[in-house]
């Protein structure tokens, strides 16, 4: 899924990418899909000779007329110069010979078919205006949600196994109005959430177990396995089958967990109304404290996952996130911004102004400070939040009577 925003209103943007059974005109479809690719090769060996940049207007000079003489429709031709200025493009870039397509793909326009997904068929416009009809193969909860988008471009490809389509579909989705940031502080072992106002009142806390441990321990397997057999492990069946099941058990946790917390998180941040600000882990090399923090083993991509899960989510439900660089926001004081000390394990301590406070809660709402004035919205940037105090609140991690904030028994998410 991809998000973007369009005359300022914020666009999604997904594929629905399913297996597709032709009903009839499968012998012109596979002749429209060499076709299409042939003349994409056409293209691309014209143009690869011409060094000018190509405007998509000079394009339509040089290929409509070559392209529609070959049986295409105008919207096909269109497609076709395009794409072999892209593939050309990209060679270029790459400093790679001219390029020789072999696959059978091709891209086509909204107006060149006709999509049905009540009946799960849809129906391509071809060259010489034959056309050919597919059966999608996608069970119907799939498909349901994007009953309400609108589909725009296709791409149906043919490969050993059959034919493939992508369908492209966007919504436009309504901004939520931001009344709190929700800020989250990713971790080994737990996720730190702290929902703030904008003027700096802490809503509540909330934190979610990870499965980190037990996807490390999987880990560690694989690792001492290659390890004994450094060079024979793939090809000792017994062996490599043992590897593959730790792997997969491995992907299976943490996509499931990655969707569950990506699911709460944005229906908590859709009740109250939250801008979610989440780390920045691209900025995360310069800020070592953190990276400790973060398993090194393991690697980012378990904490990337978690995130596309939270902005997937929450996006579909017309909710912001915010990346925030996490520099330093694990070691300083949030109320007097001074550097903290280790107090007891896990929890920090402010020298200079006696601030005591869960590593992970600070670190949240250090994220949280950082959001605030970078957007000071209401004009209330550098006011210190009410963070919890030690005598009132030690471990910092307990709601405020606030159901939704109420932590979730860690068997749920595991
Ligand atoms: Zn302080």
């Amino acid at each position: 899924m991809s998000y973007s925003v369009r005359g300022g209103e914020p666009v999604v943007i997904e594929a629905l990418r399913v297996r597709a059974l032709p009903e009839g005109g499968y012998d012109h479809l596979l002749e429209f899909l060499r076709l299409y690719r042939d003349a994409v090769q056409m293209v691309v060996d014209r143009i690869w000779s011409i060094n000018d940049r190509l405007s998509k207007r000079k394009l339509h000079r040089l290929f409509y007329n070559d392209l529609v003489s070959l049986g295409f429709r105008a919207h096909h031709t269109k497609e076709i110069y395009v794409y072999a200025e892209s593939v050309v493009k990209s060679a270029r870039s790459k400093n790679e010979r001219k390029p020789t397509l072999r696959r059978l793909s091709a891209r086509i326009d909204r107006y060149d078919y006709r999509l049905d997904l009540d009946s799960m068929t849809l129906t391509l416009k071809l060259h010489s205006d034959y056309e050919a009809r597919l059966k999608l193969v996608a069970s119907s909860e799939r498909v349901e949600k994007f009953k309400s988008w609108s589909n725009y471009e296709m791409v149906v490809k043919c490969d050993g196994s059959g034919f493939w389509v992508s369908i492209y579909f966007k919504k436009a989705v309504k901004p939520l109005k931001p009344r709190t940031v929700m800020s989250i502080d990713l971790n080994f072992d737990n996720i730190t959430i702290a929902v703030l106002t904008l003027d700096g009142k802490l809503l509540g806390l909330k934190r979610f177990k990870t499965p980190l441990r037990k996807i490390l321990t999987h880990r560690i397997w694989v690792e001492r396995t290659q390890k004994r057999y450094p060079r024979s492990w793939r090809f000792i069946k017994g062996v490599k089958k043992a590897v593959d099941r730790h792997g997969e058990k491995i992907r299976n946790i943490s996509w499931d967990y990655a969707h569950k917390v990506g699911d709460l998180v944005a229906e908590l941040a859709s009740k109250r109304s939250s801008i979610i600000a989440l780390e920045d882990l691209d900025k995360l090399r310069e800020n070592n404290k953190k990276g400790k923090r973060f398993n090194k083993r393991l690697g980012l991509w378990i904490y990337r996952r978690i995130q596309f899960c939270i902005e997937y989510e929450a996006r579909e439900r017309g909710i912001e996130v915010v990346k925030i660089n996490p520099r330093s926001t694990s070691s300083k004081c949030p109320r007097c911004g001074k550097k903290l000390a280790e107090y007891r394990h896990r929890v920090l301590r402010c020298r200079k102004c006696g601030f005591v406070g869960d590593r992970d809660v600070i670190a949240a709402i250090n994220l949280y400070k950082k959001y605030m004035s970078k957007h000071p919205r209401c004009g209330v940037s550098g006011v210190a939040p009410n963070a919890p105090k030690h005598d009132e609140n030690p471990s910092g991690v307990q709601g405020k009577g606030d159901d939704a904030m109420k932590n979730i028994k860690p068997h749920e998410l595991i």
